[in-house]
């Protein structure tokens, strides 16, 4: 088999289990792999650690599928994707909703690949190219485990362009739907474009603090920043909000967004505008400020910036006069973790020159679980923080 071989001293990461292995640990590389091809990884004395998917483009270069001397057969992908489907079944934490993750890349042993189920549609994600070109394989192992009426292929095509591979949108198998899709989720209607959508076309990663949105809502005044589709809108107005106001930059997720709090369109205002300007102009209309940012820290080198851009959001919103206002703050970027978001929680707080303690960390749920091989997995940080004084 075709091989790559570590530095000496470099095999740290892989004996513990590290799905990643990156181009700086790798010495050289024997027999020239196509991409995704599986390769052996072998220590610079010559004994085999692990076998992965080949990325050559790619910082890391290979995705680790298996451990230990001996390779995976082929057929190892079809069954972790089967495993990963029946452990969502059995989660008494995902009920009540038809949308959910599937497959969770490292947190499922499947690093690059995400696959989310919309009713029944699936939307299938591979972010490498060796889960792209196994795509038959996996296709062929969701539609048994799932027995799905169609499943569409949308590669992330940012991270592919990245390794030198093209990813195209297309069809496993059925027909894609004509129009977004409908789901429900414990008591909350959407539909979500699973074409055009962002990712996979809805952040199924806030379920739970959508619940926890409903639970606070009553008689509040909501102001849901960042809003895309209404995910929060919607579980504010199902909890008793008061009134809820959504900000989204994007034109056409607000679109969806308005469909979706219909239901209670007396208590609700859509508007086309830029979340960070609204938050300085103001908040002291509301009692709950939602803020779900896009990624700013990408990077690592972006973290610095990032940690600035966050800490302006809560600065504005702790100001202003409302004492027992709350402010629910997502990060969703791995390199900012709980603990840094409370340090820049803090550091808003002590300029706004109020006190503000911590209710409660929030991250994704369990369809989103995170391998403790695979830290990295975690990216997603919530906060949800009260104004005392
Ligand atoms: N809260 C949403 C997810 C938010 S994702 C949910 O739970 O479904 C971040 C959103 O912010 C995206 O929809 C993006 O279009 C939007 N966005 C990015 N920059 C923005 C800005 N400056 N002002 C308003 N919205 C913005």
């Amino acid at each position: 088999m075709k091989a790559v071989v570590l530095h000496p001293g470099r095999d740290r990461s892989v004996r513990r289990r590290h799905p990643w292995l990156l181009s700086g640990a790798i010495a050289r590389v024997e027999d020239e792999p196509a991409a995704g091809e599986t390769v052996a990884v072998r220590s610079a004395e010559g004994e085999t650690l692990a076998h992965g998917h080949f990325e050559p483009g790619s910082q890391i270069r290979v995705r680790l599928l298996a451990f230990g001397k001996e390779p995976e057969d082929e057929g190892a992908l079809a069954l972790r994707v089967a495993a990963a489907v029946a452990r969502r079944g059995a989660d008494p934490l995902l009920a009540g909703t038809d949308a959910l993750r599937l497959v969770n890349a490292e947190g499922d042993g499947l690093p690059g690949l995400v696959v989310d189920r919309y009713a029944g549609v699936l939307v299938v994600r591979p972010s490498t190219s060796g889960m792209l070109r196994r795509g038959e394989a996996i296709a062929g192992a969701l539609r048994e485990a799932t027995g799905a009426a169609a499943a569409l292929l949308r590669p992330d095509a940012v991270s592919l362009r990245r390794a030198g591979v093209d990813g195209r949108d297309g069809t496993l198998w059925g027909e894609a739907p004509a129009a977004p899709v409908a789901i429900a989720e414990r008591g909350r209607r959407f539909r979500v474009d699973v074409r055009q959508g962002q990712k996979t076309g809805f952040y199924l990663d806030q379920r739970d603090a959508r619940d926890l949105v409903a639970t606070l809502a009553a008689g509040r005044r909501v102001l849901d920043a960042f809003a895309y589709t209404g995910g929060f809108a919607v579980a504010a107005l199902q909890g008793g909000a008061a009134h809820v106001e959504l900000i989204e930059a994007s034109r056409s997720a607000l679109a969806l967004a308005r469909e979706h709090v219909a239901f209670a369109r007396e208590r609700a205002a859509c508007r086309a505008d830029n979340a960070f300007e609204v938050l300085h102009a103001g908040v002291d209309d509301f009692d709950l400020v939602i803020l779900d940012p896009p990624p700013l820290a990408r990077r690592k080198d972006d973290v610095k910036p990032a940690a600035r851009a966050y800490k302006d959001l809560m600065l504005h919103a702790f100001g202003g006069a409302s004492r027992g206002r709350l402010v629910l703050a997502f990060a969703c970027s791995h390199h900012v973790g709980p603990e840094l978001f409370g340090k820049i929680a803090f550091g808003a707080a002590l300029d706004a020159g109020r006190r503000v303690s911590v209710l409660r960390e929030l991250c994704a749920p369990s369809d989103h679980p995170v391998a403790l091989d695979h830290p990295e997995g975690r990216y997603l940080t919530g906060l949800l923080l009260r104004v005392d004084g």
